[in-house]
């Protein structure tokens, strides 16, 4: 039915909403009683159910496919404008790619604040940012002389900016070699008029005080919208509001902000573009790089992605030509230098007649020794948390295993003495048992090291020296990050024992060592990614030494029982390319990704049964396509349904089925079939939970 309702004055707006049904949702707009016209990208308060919820306008029609009588009417409107039309189509993209519905891409993404319309008033009026402490060791971008290699590229980036077409550039340079003093120079040049945008993504919260400051400093004259999950709510709603009215020209943030509306959006910078934190791993699981991508082109701008390691993905496409490529390849700093990587064979170790002790080597040991005569830091990298990995008991063999997970739990010392058993992956805590529960054994014994033990077992060996413990127990209160990290630049710190979370970004002064233990576990993890990961964070952890005059003739020390493994072997000769390309050619050999599109399909339930059953079942309904009337495409293959490399976790046992074929459209295909073949499945198996995952970064 269809009415004309001009002479009602009203209008119907199709409204999405946070809900996992794909479609939109028909109000009126009632312009007498809202004192606006409906308009796409309004954010609105509509009856939803027995309750009021908030969605976004996303179109504006005279025709309901509904019966008029029965809808009903937008209640108000959002005192903010209308989000930009770049971001609803970006919105549209993603809900059939990542095959959620379209409310649960955008609307979700709002900062909570602004789903909540009784807070809408307060919002409207933003508070007042307090001013920044500048940081006394922060870099004056605008006194530093950019080097010709540095300076050809902002000029390459210019011109290309200048000519509003789209392209994707990746910056592909050593640590410590300027890129982001690059970018920023680049960005003041495309930043013309006072209204021109730009956002900034950055993957994790703990690499943007130190590049928030330098970002200010560089643009002392534009407003900064800073956007993470570790603000508060006021202060993100406020960040997000700035950003879509076009009072800050330059937002900063992590993948979130990639869904941030940004109405004059002149480029993007997506600094370490590799890091796995651009997927998001719930929800919409949506990788804020592709989408960057998607955003730029369709802006007709330039999109940067940059790091030291790029992601197989980007650098392949730039091998063949669809992303140009720019290399930085000397450190930016005339003092800087490259610091000396030593692969160090525990097996060679131990014949030599050295000890290992606690997981650390006699010359790692004496390379410490030498790093602390010489005035200099230490950085320790080790990326597991805790005190010991696993409790165990020698009498029986019985281990510490969590109840709910397919895993160890992990002896944690606590801060008020005394510890605990905690699981990494449920988060279930437990006494630590008086004797073994199965023998009654009272010695229980901890095995292996987290970041704890290294911890105190170096205030034992150098107990002159001050050592920290980065790691996401040490920094687990709001704010406690930043002050570590301001300890270690400000250099009151001798050594720092840290998980990954020291290895990004910062750009420390005056380390000397580096040490790696513990690295091997990644070079067998059934993840074909597993190795890529293991180089980049290696290659990074790696250039925290040498970064300025105070550090030269600095070194990385990895201990591995496996030096000629091709992580460690290309990084002994800084050969990010060689790595690259061999990687490259064993993807291409089985046809994996890049030279091939995946998604996997998940299915969880208490029983493996049920959660594999489901997924079986829909696979036998796909390939018994003619009788169901399907068709499937034909070069879109489907693995068989497995559990899980991690079968249980929290209680629910996770079964999978890899999909995969040689284009996205295909892929794309194939996946709206399973979906309703899934939606189908999951009528007769009503407790299975399960979900499609796009491009899936770890299997
Ligand atoms: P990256 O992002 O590649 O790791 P940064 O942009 O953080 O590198 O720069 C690393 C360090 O080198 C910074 O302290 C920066 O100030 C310094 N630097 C970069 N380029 C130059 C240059 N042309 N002259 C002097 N110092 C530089
Ligand atoms: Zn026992
Ligand atoms: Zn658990």
């Amino acid at each position: 039915m269809s009415i004309d309702h001009k002479n009602n004055q009203k209008t119907i707006v199709q409204v999405a909403i946070d809900v996992p049904i794909n479609k939109l949702f028909d109000y009126f707009w009632d312009a007498s009683e809202l004192g606006q016209f409906p308009e796409r990208g309004r954010l609105v308060v509509v009856p939803f159910g027995k309750k009021d919820v908030v969605g976004i306008v996303i179109n504006v029609s005279e025709q309901s496919a509904y019966e008029l009588d029965k809808l009903k009417k937008v209640i108000s409107i959002a005192p903010t404008n209308s989000l930009s039309e770049d971001l609803i189509s970006m919105g549209e993209f993603a809900s059939t790619y990542y095959q959620r519905s379209i409310g649960e891409v955008l609307v979700s993404s709002i900062p909570v604040a602004w789903r909540k319309s009784d807070k809408w008033a307060t919002l409207e009026k933003p508070k007042r940012q307090s001013k920044q402490k500048a940081h006394e060791d922060a870099v004056e971008l605008r006194a530093i002389q950019l080097n010709n290699e540095q300076k050809e590229i902002v000029e390459t980036l210019s011109a290309a900016s200048s000519e509003k077409k789209f392209q994707t550039y990746l910056l592909q340079g050593i640590t410590g070699s300027g890129k982001t003093l690059t970018y920023l120079n680049w960005l003041a040049r495309v930043l013309v008029d006072p209204t021109d945008q730009v956002l900034i993504m950055v993957p994790e919260i703990n690499l943007t005080p130190q590049l928030e400051q330098s970002v200010r400093e560089a643009f002392p004259e534009k407003t900064l919208a800073v956007l993470h999950s570790g603000l508060t709510e006021r202060t993100r709603a406020d960040a997000w509001m700035a950003a879509n009215t076009g009072k800050a020209q330059i937002i900063l943030g992590t993948r979130m902000s990639i869904m941030a509306s940004i109405p004059n959006l002149k480029a993007i910078v997506v600094d370490e573009e590799h890091d796995l934190s651009y997927k998001q791993q719930e929800g919409v699981r949506y990788s804020a790089r592709d989408l960057a991508i998607w955003r730029a082109k369709k802006n007709e701008i330039i999109v940067l992605l940059v790091s030291a390691t790029p992601s197989l993905e980007s650098w392949h496409a730039a091998v063949e030509g669809k992303y140009k490529r720019l290399t930085l390849s000397e450190r930016g700093s005339k003092e800087a230098s490259q610091p000396i990587i030593e692969i160090l064979d525990l097996k060679e170790e131990r014949r030599a007649g050295k000890k290992i002790n606690n997981g650390i080597s006699d010359s790692l040991t004496d390379a410490i020794n030498a790093t602390l005569n010489k005035g200099l830091q230490t950085l320790i990298f080790i990326n597991r948390r805790g005190y010991s990995p696993v409790l165990s008991c020698e009498a029986c063999g019985w281990l510490s295993d969590c109840t709910k997970c397919s895993a160890h739990m992990v002896l944690h010392k606590l801060p008020r003495g005394g510890s605990n058993l905690c699981c990494h992956h449920c988060g279930l805590i437990k006494y630590i048992p008086r004797s073994c529960p199965d023998c009654g054994n009272s010695d229980l014994l901890p095995i292996g090291q987290g970041t704890q033990k290294i911890e105190q077992y170096l205030a034992e060996v150098f107990s002159n020296a001050k050592i920290l413990r980065i790691d996401a127990d040490s920094t687990r209160t709001k704010g406690s990050a930043e002050e570590l990290f301001g300890a270690v630049h400000d250099g009151q710190v001798d050594i720092v024992v840290g998980t990954q979370m020291i290895t990004k970004g910062h750009d420390y002064q005056s380390v000397g060592l580096v040490g790696v233990i513990d690295a091997d576990a990644s070079l067998f993890s059934q993840d074909y990614r597993a190795s890529e990961r293991l180089f980049a964070q290696l290659m990074q952890v790696a250039g925290r030494a040498g970064r300025s005059g105070r550090s030269v003739q600095s070194k990385v020390i990895i201990q591995t029982r496996y030096p000629t493994a091709a992580p460690y072997k290309y990084l002994k000769n800084n050969d990010v390319d060689g790595f690259l390309v061999e990687t490259c050619e064993e993807r291409k050999v089985v046809g994996l990704p890049p030279f091939s599109y995946q998604a996997l399909i998940h299915a969880e339930h208490r029983t493996l049964g049920e959660a594999i059953g489901m997924l079986k079942d829909a696979a036998a309904v796909v390939k018994n396509q003619d009788k169901h009337g399907y068709s499937w495409p034909e070069t879109v293959s489907m693995s068989d349904v497995v559990p899980k490399a991690m079968v249980r976790i929290a209680g629910k046992e996770r079964a999978q089925v890899l999909i995969e074929s040689p284009t996205r459209q295909d892929l794309q295909v194939a996946l709206e079939i399973m979906q309703l073949v899934l939606i189908d499945q999951n009528t007769k198996r009503k407790g299975v939970g399960w979900y499609i995952e796009r491009d899936p970064v770890q299997i």
